[in-house]
């Protein structure tokens, strides 16, 4: 899942971000408000904790605009003015969750995925063919061998996603976009030595599942089974 932050505080962000990336997140950052509101109307995003005070345009504004498209992405609304008052002025413009600064980084992971399990698999399970991946354990686990294997974030996020659209060919771009972020230095060839990896790992836990390659296309998961 794809989270934005946009706060103008470039330690903390960095720092959240930080955190967000450990628990299999791909995060963004924008550090000013006008940035913030392009990218938060990208429709790219599954979350976006959004600061109140931002440099151009503030947090309030930004989330107007969001909700006068239609745009049904979370909100998590942070700021350092912890009255009453914004919270409701929070709220009145469809905040989904409102955190007040200083705030422990536990809590606002918590309230993170709070807001995303909603919408996630039951028991933080994604399944596809005989393979299970696990949020709770970073395991890839092959149903069929009972056989699990480590996988890092990168892996995890990029199987993930593949996972979690079965029936659609994702392009490298897609791919790239949604596992190392917008403003990645990484090169495109991370991307096909991470894919191998994966691979690697699915045929060493012994499962039916493999990742195609569609020429010229992209990508997309297989089951053998479905084509018996
Ligand atoms: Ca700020």
């Amino acid at each position: 899942m794809r989270i934005l932050i946009v706060e103008d505080e470039v330690a903390l962000a960095g720092l959240v971000s930080e955190r967000l990336s450990k628990d299999h997140y791909t995060v963004d950052i924008s550090n000013d408000g006008e940035e913030g509101l392009y990218n938060a109307l990208s429709g790219m995003y599954d979350l976006i904790i959004l600061d109140i005070m931002l440099p151009h345009k503030d947090g309030i504004e930004i989330l107007r605009e969001i909700r006068k498209e239609n745009n049904e992405v979370k909100v998590i609304m942070l700021t350092a003015r912890a009255e009453l008052e914004d919270r409701l002025l929070g709220f009145g413009c469809g905040a989904n969750d409102y955190v007040p600064k200083p705030f422990h980084i536990d809590e606002l992971v918590a309230r993170v995925n709070a807001q995303l399990n909603m919408g996630r698999a039951v028991q933080n399970v994604v399944r596809f063919g005989d393979i299970t991946l696990d949020y709770n354990l970073s395991r890839l686990c092959c149903v069929g061998s009972n056989e699990d294997i480590a996988i890092n974030n990168k892996e995890f996020q990029l199987i993930e996603y593949l996972m979690c659209n079965p029936d659609r060919i994702l392009s490298k771009e897609m791919i790239f976009d949604r596992v190392w972020g917008m403003d990645s230095e990484a090169v495109s060839n991370s991307l096909e030595a991470y894919m191998s990896f994966v691979r690697k790992k699915l045929r060493v836990i012994g499962s039916k599942v493999s990742i195609k390659t569609v020429r010229n296309m992209g990508y997309r998961l297989e089951y053998e089974e479905q084509r018996l």
